[in-house]
């Protein structure tokens, strides 16, 4: 664990392109041609390393992404997938089948939420959602049908942190497998060297960091690769989220940069954190000192990285908070908008966007309020100027009075 530094493995990926270019070429097709109707045979048998078939199941792009976001989770390999639903959905299903359990972090993202509430049932899946931070509630909560233990690092939206080498375990104890969504944490967590069984990502965030496209990833053992694209029984091959070559190219051409990305959304994060906090604000951030999981996730990081781009504020109403987050973009601190890892500040209220689907009873037991606006902080150069452009907003809509700031 102490050597394994994710962006030097990324960074000591050698590509050459089919032309010796420093890009790898990009693979154009849909389908592969075979010198010998035999090699063609053994291929869809899967025994022919090497071989590519028809693009669904793989494609030579790919495959270079796949690789590199094993390295960067130090996992045996991955499968890449044309959006984060499209890695958690065919990977818990290929997990489960009718008569199985899992036990899931109740704080997850809405789709997530909504596919093991809603969709899973359907296909007699069931789901018993959990206070991921209380392990003795997950232990409590597994079932002699239990398969799947499922939870995020850091929580969307509320920024919990789950205790991956407790929960692998626990994991470990029932013969289940952990599965970790890693989306708000690349780098700064590595979930597979804390035992975690599968890691995936939504690469629509951070991962690929310019929000022109949905991806997504699961880095896992080889086994469970190979039975997720399984031609006759795996669920990405058989459900199809795969992911466009031409897509995966671009990918990995920004995931190049995720490392000073990272480091720059982390310490524009704490600066943001720290100064509204101490103006009285309440704000949720897992570097600051107050996060109820701040010395679990500092036992957890690599801390180059630091504690990730992501903070929330509660101004108290759901009326005041749609005001600051209007008056924010209107003086082009970011964008009222849903998602998160962009080189732009991103604001959302999560109650009524990205977490709607979790009924409002659930909501209020979570501690989802009203008033919480979920923050992506940007890439910006001079976070002092963005602060003060940030507070003087505040402070024309009341969020802050001139008595809070100046008792500092
Ligand atoms: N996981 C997390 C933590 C997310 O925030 C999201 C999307 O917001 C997803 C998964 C789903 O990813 P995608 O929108 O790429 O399907």
């Amino acid at each position: 664990m102490k050597n394994f530094n994710p962006a030097d493995n990324i960074q000591d990926l050698q590509y050459f392109g089919e032309f010796g270019g420093v890009n790898p070429s990009i693979s154009d097709s849909s389908t592969y041609t075979f010198l010998s109707a035999k090699t063609m045979f053994d291929t869809f048998e899967g025994n022919m390393e090497g071989c590519y078939l028809y693009s669904r199941h793989s494609s030579p792009s790919n495959l270079y992404l796949d690789k590199a976001l094993a390295a960067m989770e130090g996992t045996e390999t991955a499968n890449v997938s044309a959006s984060g639903m499209g890695a958690i959905t065919p990977t818990l299903l290929q997990l489960c089948g009718s008569g199985d359990h899992i036990v899931s972090s109740r704080t997850i993202y809405g789709g997530t939420y909504a596919f093991l509430k809603n969709f899973t049932p359907r296909l007699g899946i069931k789901t018993t959602f959990v206070d991921i931070t209380k392990l003795d509630l997950v232990e409590a909560a597994i079932t002699p049908e239990t398969k799947v233990l499922y939870c995020e690092t850091v929580s969307n939206p509320l920024l919990e942190v789950a205790d991956i080498a407790g929960l692998a375990k626990i994991a470990k104890k029932h013969n289940l497998k952990l599965v970790v969504d890693n989306t708000f944490s690349p780098l700064s967590v590595s979930p597979a060297k804390l035992g975690a069984d599968i890691v995936i990502h939504s690469l629509t965030k951070y991962i690929n960091g310019s929000s022109d496209t949905v991806g997504g990833v699961t880095c896992a053992s080889q086994e469970f690769i190979d039975s997720l694209k399984n031609v006759n029984s795996g669920a990405s091959m058989l459900l199809g989220p795969t992911m466009d070559s031409l897509r995966s190219a671009s990918v990995m051409k920004n995931l190049r940069t995720l490392h000073i990305r990272m480091k720059q959304h982390s310490y524009n994060a704490m600066y943001l954190a720290e100064r509204f906090e101490k103006d009285g604000l309440k704000t949720v951030y897992p570097g600051l000192k107050s996060h109820p999981s701040h010395e679990l996730y500092t036992s957890m990081i690599n801390p180059e990285y630091g504690f990730g781009g992501m903070m929330t504020l509660d101004v108290g109403t759901l009326a005041k908070a749609n005001e600051l987050m209007e008056l924010m973009q209107a003086k082009n601190l970011g964008y009222l908008a849903v998602s998160l890892g962009f080189y732009k500040t991103l604001f959302s209220a999560p109650g009524t966007s990205t977490s709607s689907e979790i009924p409002m009873e659930e909501q209020i037991e979570m501690g989802l309020t009203d008033g919480l606006i979920r923050f992506s902080i940007g890439l910006d150069n001079d976070i002092e100027r963005t602060y003060q452009m940030m507070k003087k907003c505040m402070m024309e809509l009341n969020v802050l009075t001139s008595e809070s700031v100046l008792m500092e």
